[in-house]
Protein backbone atom coordinates (compact mmCIF):
# COMPACT_ATOMS: atom_id res chain seq x y z
CA UNK A 1 0.00 0.00 0.00
CA UNK A 2 1.40 3.63 -0.59
CA UNK A 3 1.00 6.00 1.73
CA UNK A 4 -0.87 8.21 -1.18
CA UNK A 5 -4.09 5.52 -2.03
CA UNK A 6 -4.38 5.30 1.93
CA UNK A 7 -4.40 8.96 2.95
CA UNK A 8 -7.04 9.47 0.07
CA UNK A 9 -8.98 7.14 1.33
CA UNK A 10 -8.54 8.57 4.84
CA UNK A 11 -9.94 12.17 3.48
CA UNK A 12 -12.77 10.24 1.57
CA UNK A 13 -13.55 8.78 5.29
CA UNK A 14 -14.26 12.06 7.02
CA UNK A 15 -16.15 13.85 4.51
CA UNK A 16 -18.20 10.47 4.65
CA UNK A 17 -18.26 10.72 8.74
CA UNK A 18 -15.75 8.02 8.96
CA UNK A 19 -12.73 8.30 11.35
CA UNK A 20 -9.41 6.37 10.57
CA UNK A 21 -7.47 5.69 13.08
CA UNK A 22 -4.25 5.48 10.77
CA UNK A 23 -3.68 4.37 7.37
CA UNK A 24 -2.28 0.89 8.49
CA UNK A 25 -5.91 0.31 9.66
CA UNK A 26 -7.41 -0.37 6.47
CA UNK A 27 -4.39 -2.87 5.64
CA UNK A 28 -6.24 -5.80 6.26
CA UNK A 29 -9.77 -4.96 4.64
CA UNK A 30 -9.20 -6.11 1.51
CA UNK A 31 -9.66 -9.82 2.22
CA UNK A 32 -12.75 -9.30 4.63
CA UNK A 33 -15.48 -11.78 4.13
CA UNK A 34 -17.37 -12.10 7.52
CA UNK A 35 -19.23 -9.10 9.32
CA UNK A 36 -19.59 -9.71 12.86
CA UNK A 37 -22.59 -6.88 14.50
CA UNK A 38 -22.95 -6.74 18.25
CA UNK A 39 -26.87 -6.39 18.81
CA UNK A 40 -27.59 -3.87 21.91
CA UNK A 41 -26.60 -0.24 20.47
CA UNK A 42 -25.10 -1.29 16.79
CA UNK A 43 -28.24 -3.19 15.38
CA UNK A 44 -30.86 -1.66 17.57
CA UNK A 45 -30.70 1.88 19.40
CA UNK A 46 -29.95 0.75 22.99
CA UNK A 47 -32.38 3.02 23.98
CA UNK A 48 -34.38 0.40 25.95
CA UNK A 49 -38.00 0.87 27.25
CA UNK A 50 -39.02 -1.14 30.14
CA UNK A 51 -42.51 -2.95 28.75
CA UNK A 52 -43.11 -5.04 32.36
CA UNK A 53 -42.45 -5.33 36.03
CA UNK A 54 -43.36 -7.80 37.87
CA UNK A 55 -43.09 -8.62 41.41
CA UNK A 56 -42.83 -12.22 43.67
CA UNK A 57 -43.21 -12.41 47.83
CA UNK A 58 -42.65 -8.30 47.72
CA UNK A 59 -44.31 -5.28 46.99
CA UNK A 60 -44.15 -4.37 43.17
CA UNK A 61 -43.19 -0.94 44.79
CA UNK A 62 -39.42 -2.85 46.15
CA UNK A 63 -38.76 -4.09 43.26
CA UNK A 64 -38.69 -1.23 41.20
CA UNK A 65 -37.15 1.13 43.91
CA UNK A 66 -34.28 -1.54 44.34
CA UNK A 67 -34.11 -2.39 40.58
CA UNK A 68 -33.76 1.36 39.86
CA UNK A 69 -31.37 2.41 43.01
CA UNK A 70 -28.69 -0.77 41.92
CA UNK A 71 -29.07 0.43 38.20
CA UNK A 72 -28.41 4.10 38.73
CA UNK A 73 -24.87 2.78 39.35
CA UNK A 74 -24.48 1.26 36.08
CA UNK A 75 -24.31 2.22 32.25
CA UNK A 76 -25.60 -0.68 30.57
CA UNK A 77 -28.74 0.41 27.93
CA UNK A 78 -31.08 -2.21 30.37
CA UNK A 79 -29.39 -0.56 33.17
CA UNK A 80 -30.46 3.47 32.28
CA UNK A 81 -33.74 2.16 31.58
CA UNK A 82 -34.27 0.82 34.48
CA UNK A 83 -32.86 3.52 36.79
CA UNK A 84 -35.65 5.53 35.06
CA UNK A 85 -38.12 3.95 36.62
CA UNK A 86 -37.86 5.88 40.01
CA UNK A 87 -36.92 9.75 39.99
CA UNK A 88 -33.54 10.33 41.94
CA UNK A 89 -34.53 11.40 45.18
CA UNK A 90 -37.06 8.21 45.40
CA UNK A 91 -34.58 6.07 45.21
CA UNK A 92 -32.66 4.22 48.03
CA UNK A 93 -29.15 4.32 49.05
CA UNK A 94 -26.63 2.67 47.08
CA UNK A 95 -23.43 1.25 48.40
CA UNK A 96 -20.71 -1.33 48.16
CA UNK A 97 -21.74 -1.04 43.83
CA UNK A 98 -19.93 -3.94 41.82
CA UNK A 99 -20.57 -4.90 38.45
CA UNK A 100 -20.10 -7.60 36.32
CA UNK A 101 -19.20 -7.13 32.88
CA UNK A 102 -22.36 -9.08 30.96
CA UNK A 103 -23.83 -10.46 34.09
CA UNK A 104 -25.23 -8.13 36.04
CA UNK A 105 -24.61 -5.55 39.27
CA UNK A 106 -24.64 -6.29 43.40
CA UNK A 107 -24.35 -3.70 46.05
CA UNK A 108 -26.35 -2.43 49.22
CA UNK A 109 -29.82 -0.55 48.91
CA UNK A 110 -30.33 1.20 52.01
CA UNK A 111 -27.99 -1.63 53.83
CA UNK A 112 -29.50 -4.71 52.50
CA UNK A 113 -27.45 -6.61 49.67
CA UNK A 114 -29.48 -6.69 46.49
CA UNK A 115 -28.90 -8.12 43.08
CA UNK A 116 -29.74 -7.33 39.42
CA UNK A 117 -29.06 -9.20 36.41
CA UNK A 118 -29.08 -12.42 34.36
CA UNK A 119 -31.30 -15.32 36.28
CA UNK A 120 -28.25 -17.42 36.24
CA UNK A 121 -25.93 -14.46 38.05
CA UNK A 122 -28.26 -14.07 40.63
CA UNK A 123 -28.64 -17.92 41.22
CA UNK A 124 -24.51 -17.58 41.53
CA UNK A 125 -25.18 -14.80 44.28
CA UNK A 126 -26.50 -16.94 46.55
CA UNK A 127 -29.88 -16.20 46.04
CA UNK A 128 -32.83 -19.11 45.47
CA UNK A 129 -34.27 -18.19 41.95
CA UNK A 130 -37.75 -19.70 42.89
CA UNK A 131 -39.86 -21.73 39.16
CA UNK A 132 -42.32 -18.78 39.00
CA UNK A 133 -39.59 -16.20 38.58
CA UNK A 134 -38.18 -18.63 35.80
CA UNK A 135 -41.22 -18.40 34.52
CA UNK A 136 -41.63 -14.87 34.06
CA UNK A 137 -38.03 -14.28 32.77
CA UNK A 138 -39.31 -17.42 30.24
CA UNK A 139 -42.39 -15.77 29.12
CA UNK A 140 -41.38 -12.27 28.63
CA UNK A 141 -37.77 -13.64 26.40
CA UNK A 142 -40.21 -15.49 24.59
CA UNK A 143 -42.01 -12.65 23.72
CA UNK A 144 -38.65 -11.04 22.36
CA UNK A 145 -38.25 -8.91 25.31
CA UNK A 146 -34.82 -8.96 27.68
CA UNK A 147 -36.05 -9.90 31.26
CA UNK A 148 -33.86 -9.56 34.16
CA UNK A 149 -34.30 -10.53 37.73
CA UNK A 150 -33.60 -8.52 40.88
CA UNK A 151 -33.69 -10.29 44.32
CA UNK A 152 -32.62 -9.65 47.89
CA UNK A 153 -33.06 -11.26 51.30
CA UNK A 154 -32.67 -14.65 49.86
CA UNK A 155 -34.20 -14.88 46.84
CA UNK A 156 -35.31 -13.55 43.84
CA UNK A 157 -38.79 -10.97 43.71
CA UNK A 158 -39.13 -9.15 40.72
CA UNK A 159 -38.53 -9.69 36.74
CA UNK A 160 -38.11 -6.44 34.97
CA UNK A 161 -38.25 -7.07 30.76
CA UNK A 162 -37.27 -3.91 28.45
CA UNK A 163 -37.20 -4.03 24.91
CA UNK A 164 -34.78 -2.29 22.14
CA UNK A 165 -36.04 -0.90 18.66
CA UNK A 166 -33.91 -1.33 15.32
CA UNK A 167 -32.18 0.99 14.23
CA UNK A 168 -33.08 2.94 11.29
CA UNK A 169 -31.36 1.65 8.93
CA UNK A 170 -30.18 -1.74 9.70
CA UNK A 171 -32.19 -4.12 7.47
CA UNK A 172 -30.73 -2.42 4.68
CA UNK A 173 -27.22 -2.24 5.94
CA UNK A 174 -27.62 -6.10 6.02
CA UNK A 175 -28.77 -6.08 2.31
CA UNK A 176 -26.03 -3.93 1.31
CA UNK A 177 -23.13 -6.47 3.13
CA UNK A 178 -24.91 -9.47 1.31
CA UNK A 179 -24.73 -7.33 -1.84
CA UNK A 180 -20.63 -7.10 -1.32
CA UNK A 181 -20.64 -10.97 -0.91
CA UNK A 182 -19.72 -10.25 3.30
CA UNK A 183 -21.56 -12.68 5.42
CA UNK A 184 -23.00 -11.10 8.43
CA UNK A 185 -23.61 -12.58 11.79
CA UNK A 186 -25.28 -11.33 14.79
CA UNK A 187 -23.17 -11.68 18.50
CA UNK A 188 -24.88 -10.97 21.39
CA UNK A 189 -25.19 -11.33 25.08
CA UNK A 190 -28.83 -11.28 24.92
CA UNK A 191 -30.94 -14.53 25.01
CA UNK A 192 -31.49 -16.51 22.38
CA UNK A 193 -35.14 -15.20 21.17
CA UNK A 194 -34.63 -11.52 21.57
CA UNK A 195 -31.83 -12.45 19.39
CA UNK A 196 -33.66 -14.04 16.91
CA UNK A 197 -36.13 -11.48 16.33
CA UNK A 198 -34.07 -8.78 15.90
CA UNK A 199 -32.23 -11.26 13.04
CA UNK A 200 -35.60 -12.06 11.38
CA UNK A 201 -36.16 -8.37 11.22
CA UNK A 202 -32.77 -7.39 9.86
CA UNK A 203 -32.64 -10.62 7.45
CA UNK A 204 -29.38 -12.31 9.79
CA UNK A 205 -28.94 -16.05 9.30
CA UNK A 206 -26.33 -16.89 11.72
CA UNK A 207 -27.18 -15.67 14.96
CA UNK A 208 -24.51 -16.65 18.41
CA UNK A 209 -26.97 -15.45 21.65
CA UNK A 210 -26.16 -15.69 25.55
CA UNK A 211 -22.68 -15.23 24.92
CA UNK A 212 -20.42 -13.36 27.63
CA UNK A 213 -18.09 -10.31 27.05
CA UNK A 214 -15.04 -12.27 26.81
CA UNK A 215 -16.58 -14.98 24.89
CA UNK A 216 -17.16 -12.43 21.93
CA UNK A 217 -13.35 -11.75 21.37
CA UNK A 218 -13.05 -15.40 21.36
CA UNK A 219 -15.68 -15.98 19.10
CA UNK A 220 -13.53 -13.16 16.92
CA UNK A 221 -10.64 -15.22 17.19
CA UNK A 222 -12.13 -18.76 16.37
CA UNK A 223 -13.39 -17.09 13.19
CA UNK A 224 -9.61 -16.32 12.28
CA UNK A 225 -8.26 -19.25 12.98
CA UNK A 226 -10.69 -21.10 10.35
CA UNK A 227 -9.17 -18.40 7.93
CA UNK A 228 -11.98 -15.64 7.92
CA UNK A 229 -10.79 -12.58 7.89
CA UNK A 230 -13.36 -10.35 10.43
CA UNK A 231 -14.53 -6.88 10.63
CA UNK A 232 -16.54 -6.06 14.15
CA UNK A 233 -19.03 -3.60 14.70
CA UNK A 234 -19.74 -2.84 18.77
CA UNK A 235 -20.51 0.31 20.39
CA UNK A 236 -17.98 -0.86 22.97
CA UNK A 237 -20.38 -1.80 25.97
CA UNK A 238 -18.79 -5.66 26.76
CA UNK A 239 -17.54 -5.77 22.77
CA UNK A 240 -14.25 -3.60 23.14
CA UNK A 241 -11.66 -6.10 23.30
CA UNK A 242 -13.69 -7.88 20.15
CA UNK A 243 -13.33 -4.80 18.34
CA UNK A 244 -9.29 -4.83 18.93
CA UNK A 245 -9.64 -8.52 18.04
CA UNK A 246 -10.98 -8.21 14.98
CA UNK A 247 -8.73 -7.77 11.55
CA UNK A 248 -10.71 -4.20 11.03
CA UNK A 249 -12.69 -3.28 14.31
CA UNK A 250 -15.55 -0.43 13.97
CA UNK A 251 -17.05 1.41 16.55
CA UNK A 252 -20.41 3.50 16.56
CA UNK A 253 -19.29 6.94 17.53
CA UNK A 254 -22.52 6.76 19.55
CA UNK A 255 -20.46 4.37 21.38
CA UNK A 256 -18.23 4.41 24.72
CA UNK A 257 -14.97 5.97 24.18
CA UNK A 258 -13.19 2.45 24.99
CA UNK A 259 -14.57 1.33 21.64
CA UNK A 260 -13.37 4.36 19.32
CA UNK A 261 -9.84 3.61 21.48
CA UNK A 262 -10.16 -0.38 20.42
CA UNK A 263 -10.87 0.10 16.30
CA UNK A 264 -9.75 0.63 13.59
CA UNK A 265 -12.79 3.10 12.14
CA UNK A 266 -15.19 5.16 13.53
CA UNK A 267 -18.82 5.93 12.66
CA UNK A 268 -19.71 9.43 13.60
CA UNK A 269 -22.68 9.20 13.52
CA UNK A 270 -23.61 5.71 14.80
CA UNK A 271 -25.26 4.77 11.23
CA UNK A 272 -24.83 0.92 10.40
CA UNK A 273 -24.94 2.06 7.16
CA UNK A 274 -22.33 4.56 7.21
CA UNK A 275 -20.33 1.59 8.67
CA UNK A 276 -20.83 -0.51 5.34
CA UNK A 277 -19.72 2.47 3.67
CA UNK A 278 -16.40 2.03 5.83
CA UNK A 279 -15.86 -1.55 4.52
CA UNK A 280 -16.07 -0.73 0.95
CA UNK A 281 -13.65 2.69 1.53
CA UNK A 282 -11.40 0.26 2.73
CA UNK A 283 -11.80 -2.29 -0.18
CA UNK A 284 -11.88 0.00 -2.91
CA UNK A 285 -8.80 2.08 -1.09
CA UNK A 286 -6.42 -0.97 -1.16
CA UNK A 287 -7.98 -2.13 -4.46
CA UNK A 288 -6.59 1.53 -5.98
CA UNK A 289 -2.97 0.83 -5.34
CA UNK A 290 -2.51 -2.84 -6.99
P1 LIG B 1 -25.29 -7.20 24.16
O1 LIG B 1 -24.33 -8.17 23.58
O2 LIG B 1 -26.66 -7.36 23.55
O3 LIG B 1 -24.79 -5.78 23.98
P2 LIG B 1 -24.45 -7.53 26.97
O4 LIG B 1 -23.33 -8.51 26.80
O5 LIG B 1 -24.04 -6.11 27.23
O6 LIG B 1 -25.47 -7.58 25.73
O7 LIG B 1 -25.38 -8.02 28.20
C1 LIG B 1 -25.87 -9.33 28.22
C2 LIG B 1 -26.92 -9.53 29.30
O8 LIG B 1 -26.34 -9.37 30.61
C3 LIG B 1 -28.08 -8.55 29.25
O9 LIG B 1 -29.03 -8.92 28.29
C4 LIG B 1 -28.59 -8.66 30.68
O10 LIG B 1 -29.37 -9.83 30.84
C5 LIG B 1 -27.31 -8.85 31.50
N1 LIG B 1 -26.81 -7.56 32.03
C6 LIG B 1 -25.69 -6.91 31.65
N2 LIG B 1 -25.54 -5.76 32.35
C7 LIG B 1 -26.60 -5.67 33.18
C8 LIG B 1 -27.05 -4.72 34.15
N3 LIG B 1 -26.40 -3.60 34.42
N4 LIG B 1 -28.20 -4.98 34.81
C9 LIG B 1 -28.90 -6.11 34.56
N5 LIG B 1 -28.54 -7.04 33.65
C10 LIG B 1 -27.41 -6.84 32.98
MG1 LIG C 1 -23.68 -3.61 22.72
Amino acid sequence: ATPTALMVGTGRGAQLGILVRGPEALESAQAIDTVVLDKTGTVTTGHMAVSDVRAFDAPAEDVRRIAATLEAGSEHPIARAIATLVPDPDRGALDEFASAAGLGVTGTVDGTRAVIGRASFVAEQGLDVPDEVSAAVDEAQAAGATAVVVGWDGRARGVVAASDTLKEGSADAVARLKDLGLRPVLLTGDNRPAADAVAREVGIEEVVADVLPHEKQAFVAARQAEGRTVAMVGDGINDAAALAQADLGIALGTGTDVAREASDLTIVSGDLRVAVDGIRLSRRTLATIK
